[in-house]
């Protein structure tokens, strides 16, 4: 009876896990931003069935909020279940089929992240060569299309490895245009935060996250597909690998029918409904300004202390900044003492920035002046502690 035994070993062994109490964190990294108190409270409204009609009304209000929020009539706009990997991977995954080329850029992680994603969907890969901290060169990108001749273009938006923003997406999606290809923009780390218009800058695709200037916990991820990729995805000759990611079967459950796919993070769909309600009360153009104008700020008290930016005006992120760690300081100290000594996360940098920058995000509700003079505080004395 030697099962009964480890059985009765497992039940003697009860786990001694205490209540939950987390530490009080001022969360100005790469993400997640801190939430808002009123989308945390959404969360903790009552849970309602995914076909409930209550519930089928919260999803229309969200999509209604999403359009506002991506600037954009689409109306296959829609939160994805999981984080801003999951629609990026939807993107990805339904509008690259097998055979199909993709260009990607290289000027940052998440442009790798990218490539690896279209090729898992059977995907041929070409890449436009920028360095990490700078945008992508129209000209290198109209290069690289009269080479390559790709099907799809993905571009960053906003790279949050780099704290660089690109400029002249309409530029950009002109030329993929021209060359009969879909826009694919990763505005992970810009929407809701920073100038982003998806139809009057003419992107195909764009997808998002909750947990960056939404100041949402990450589990619902915003997507929306102008009509023309929509008809690529429904038209494709074989199916996308992800069932669970499937834009066509998604679309069963977001569309018209309402008939369930999957059950839908229904908490999370909540707390997006109020962390973009937020959005709207505030007003995008609006929110786009605070950002440029608090970021402004923790840009110049950085300067003041001595700090360089990483990324030159011109293409400065307000939604995160990177920011040269000087000669002699230890990043990793700086991070280990804001954290231990002030309960502030910001972070280190990423592949070829690693060691060279922090990152210091200032996004949706973690960009308010109150939190800049926070972290200036604690980044000064941080580095006093190091004698800079
Ligand atoms: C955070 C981020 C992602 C990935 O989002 P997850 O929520 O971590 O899955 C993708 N792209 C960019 C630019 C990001 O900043």
């Amino acid at each position: 009876m030697g099962d009964t035994s480890v059985l009765t070993e497992r039940e003697n062994d009860v786990p001694d896990v205490g209540e939950l109490t987390p530490p009080d964190r001022t969360l100005m990294g790469p993400g997640p931003s801190d939430v808002h108190p009123r989308v945390l409270k959404a969360m903790s409204t009552p849970l309602v069935g995914h076909l409930d009609p209550s519930f089928v009304e919260i999803m229309n209000e969200v999509q209604e909020l999403l359009r506002y929020t991506f600037r954009t009539d689409n109306q296959w706009t829609i939160p994805v279940s999981g984080t801003g990997s999951a629609s990026m991977e939807a993107a990805v995954g339904n509008l690259v089929e097998p055979g199909d080329t993709m260009l990607v850029p290289t000027n940052g992680y998440f442009g790798g992240r990218m490539k690896s994603m279209a090729e898992r969907a059977g995907g041929e890969v070409v890449e436009i060569d920028a360095p990490w901290g700078e945008p992508l060169d129209p000209v290198d990108v109209e290069r690289a299309f009269d080479e390559h001749q790709p099907d799809v273009f993905g571009f960053v938006h906003a790279e949050t490895s780099t704290g660089v923003l690109q400029p002249n997406v309409p530029e950009l999606t002109d030329i993929a245009h021209d060359h009969d290809a879909f826009v694919i923009a990763d505005s992970v780390t810009s929407l809701g935060g920073v100038e982003l218009r998806v139809d009057e800058w003419d992107i195909d695709v764009a997808y998002s996250g909750p947990q960056k200037c939404l100041s949402c916990p990450p589990g619902a991820s915003p997507l929306t597909l102008n009509d023309r990729a929509m008809d690529k995805v429904l038209d494709r000759d074989e199916q996308p690998r992800s069932w669970y990611l499937d834009l066509s079967l998604l679309e069963g459950y977001w569309g018209e029918d309402r008939a369930y796919h999957h059950t839908a993070p229904i908490t999370n769909v909540y707390a997006l409904r109020e962390a973009l309600r937020l959005v709207a009360e505030e007003g995008i153009e609006a929110r786009w300004a605070r950002h440029r104008e608090v970021a402004g700020d923790l840009k110049a008290g950085l300067q003041e202390l001595g700090l360089e930016m990483n990324a030159p005006d011109e293409y400065w992120l307000p939604s995160l900044n990177a920011v040269r760690v000087p000669d002699g300081i230890d990043d990793g100290a700086v991070i280990d003492h804001l954290l231990a000594e002030y309960d502030l996360e910001i972070a280190s940098g990423l592949g070829d920035l690693e060691g060279d920058i922090w990152r210091i995000g200032c996004m949706g509700y973690s960009a308010r002046p109150k939190n800049v003079e926070y972290v200036l505080a604690a980044l000064e004395d941080a580095l006093a502690e190091q004698g800079f």
